[in-house]
């Protein structure tokens, strides 16, 4: 071991209480007195979360005398200068499901490093020891460990010593600790293992079969695999969906419903938004972990780092997610037009569109994106979602361009070769350079349009040139999402709220009210109770119908309790908004050459 080193131990014995103990071992302290901090943030989810929070009790001590420790700000610490190695003592409380922090309890422990390591002050670029002792509890004693950390010296079931590289590294990997069930897989000889923890009971080899190809794909798209192993960390419970990229490994949480049944002929479409997850966060590894924006790769996530770049981050790696799924043939050409289309109505509907870039959405991912409320919708666009579409738009723009000799995966494997494999941050203006310089043309207005603009995108043309037909239609029952409907010429416009609503007790509680929207116009607002529409109760299983039967010229009373005043509003319908999106594939016999060529050269199947 390195003797000028830092090293963290880890204990779980007090697992019923959540609390990790962390003993943290400093060979070589400041001689000034040591700082130590932990991050506000986990990179890959851009919110202050203020992880020191949760420590809830820290000392510090250097040969068996307490030493001072005195507190910097909310996440720093001072220990008093001592000439001898340097220990700090502190619990982490351990209550939170999600992937981006920690959870410890009797059926497992997970960690991330951003949680649970405190930062050495000057000390990031040294190697980091992990030491996890094997617990003495003999209800846990059966439990594993696994993380991308590198084995320093473990037992059969991974408990023991890990290393790595530095501090950036060390919180890049965390850990998993369950008697979880595990999946391996080679992807161009490299060891992949996806494991599962939490009561799952599904067909591990169609996981097995899907996975590789998935990877084997995302490799083969760069050309280069930049891992020597790959952890795929899942957390299974009843309702829930989330993930969260790292360097060597991912955590996803998901619903037990995702995973594959035994002896599944199709493939359900809680499985395919699985497949869907693993194939995101997989391409991260590429974009975003290494291909990364340079603001991000700089901070020390004490505060927030900004930057305009995250509609390429994750809107690129959305539009690769679900392509990857349909070019590997883990889906069929019509489920993947169904997936575009739900993503296109999900834009469409929000009057935010018209207002925020994608590029404004990624700064302030800080305060709006990540920190949503009931004005979200005219307030806030998704740079997943209408990121997705920018970057289809960006495929269709460097294809014309260049007489369909390059694509935006062109454009992704010079941001590998420029970029991600030199580990060189990506410049605010790095990639509509490099797409300037694929294309040999000035590309700049369509990234001022479409990625910091507003101004509406071309879908129609962009499909028309692939051979897919497109239109937007008013929403024909309350749950739909976009996509093909039974009736297709049978299309009509009904008068609709203006609003989203779900059932609540007895009454109809409004959510969303979308700017210029009847609703609106009315006074309704979010969280008013809607009791009865023209003098009859309402449900929200009925309410859409019923507003669709309205006269458009007829004022109508809506009668709501706003907290405990009941109000009426006179309510006057209007036409719904052509916001829901079909997309069709136009018969090979009617589509011209050009655009047969651009689809294959896009489907690549
Ligand atoms: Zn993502």
């Amino acid at each position: 071991m390195n003797s000028k080193c830092v090293q963290y131990i880890v204990s779980i014995e007090q697992h019923k209480a959540h609390y990790f103990e962390v003993c943290l071992l400093i060979d070589d302290p400041d001689p000034g007195g040591q700082q130590v901090a932990l991050p506000a943030w986990i990179p890959g989810s851009y919110m202050i979360r203020d992880f020191s929070r949760n420590i809830v009790e820290i000392h510090a001590s250097a040969n068996g005398y307490s030493v001072p420790l005195s507190k910097l700000d909310k996440q720093t610490w001072c220990a008093a200068p001592v000439d001898s190695r340097l220990e700090i003592n502190y619990r982490v409380y351990a209550w939170d499901l999600s992937v981006r922090s920690a959870y410890l309890d009797q059926t497992r422990g997970f960690f991330n490093g951003t949680s649970v390591f405190l930062r050495v002050v000057g000390k990031e670029a040294l190697p980091h020891f992990v030491s996890l002792p094997k617990p003495d509890t003999e209800q846990i004693r059966n439990w594993k460990v696994a993380t991308a950390l590198i084995p320093d010296e473990i037992d059969e079931k991974g408990w023991g010593g890990y290393v790595a590289d530095d501090y950036q590294h060390l919180i890049d990997c965390p850990v998993e600790l369950s008697d979880f069930q595990s999946v391996t897989f080679a992807v161009v000889n490299r060891p992949h293992r996806f494991i599962v923890s939490g009561r799952a009971d599904f067909d591990q080899t169609r996981i097995h079969t899907d996975l590789s190809k998935i990877c084997a794909h995302h490799a083969e798209f760069f050309g280069d695999l930049p891992v020597n192993s790959y952890l795929f960390i899942t957390q299974v419970v009843a309702e829930g969906y989330g993930g969260l990229e790292h360097r060597d490994s991912t955590v996803l949480l998901c619903s037990r419903e995702d995973l594959p049944r035994r002896n599944l002929s199709k493939t359900t479409e809680a499985y395919r938004r699985l497949l869907g997850l693993c194939s995101h966060e997989y391409f991260h590894l590429w974009n975003v972990k290494r291909i990364r924006p340079e603001t991000l790769a700089s901070s020390d996530l004490a505060t927030e780092a900004y930057t305009e770049l995250l509609w390429a981050f994750e809107g690129i790696t959305s539009y690769y997610d679900d392509l990857a799924l349909l070019r590997c043939g883990c889906i069929e050409t019509s489920e993947y037009l169904e997936l575009v289309a739900h993503t296109i109505t999900r834009v469409m509907r929000g009057p935010a569109r018209k207002i925020q870039s994608v590029a404004e959405s990624s700064f302030d991912a800080w305060t709006k994106f990540y920190k949503q409320d009931e004005n979200a919708p005219n307030a806030v666009v998704s740079y997943y979602a209408k990121g997705m579409l920018s970057a289809l738009g960006l495929d269709m723009l460097i294809r014309q361009i260049t007489a369909e000799t390059r694509s935006l995966d062109d454009l992704m494997r010079l941001l590998w070769q420029r970029y991600g494999k030199l580990g060189i941050g990506v410049p605010e203006y790095g990639i509509e350079q490099l797409c300037d310089e694929l294309t040999g043309r000035d590309c700049s207005d369509f990234f001022a349009s479409y990625v910091h603009g507003t101004v509406d995108l071309p879908l129609h043309d962009w499909f028309q040139s692939l051979g897919i037909g497109f239109r937007l239609r008013p929403a024909q029952t309350a749950k739909d999402k976009g996509g093909a409907i039974e009736h297709p010429d049978n299309v009509f416009s009904k008068p609709w709220l203006g609003a989203t609503f779900i059932q609540s007790g007895d009454f109809v509680k409004i959510q969303n009210v979308f700017d210029g929207g009847a609703a609106q116009a009315s006074g309704l607002a979010p969280g008013d109770k809607v009791i009865a529409l023209d003098g009859l109760q309402v449900t929200a299983e009925n309410l859409f119908d019923r507003i669709s039967r309205l006269d458009l010229n007829h004022t109508v009373e809506i009668l709501a309790l706003r907290r405990d005043e009941i109000m009426r509003f006179d309510f006057r319908p209007e036409p719904a908004q052509a916001d829901t999106c079909e997309l069709w594939w136009i018969p090979e016999a009617q589509c011209t050459e050009a655009q047969l060529t651009r689809r294959n050269n896009w489907l690549q199947l």
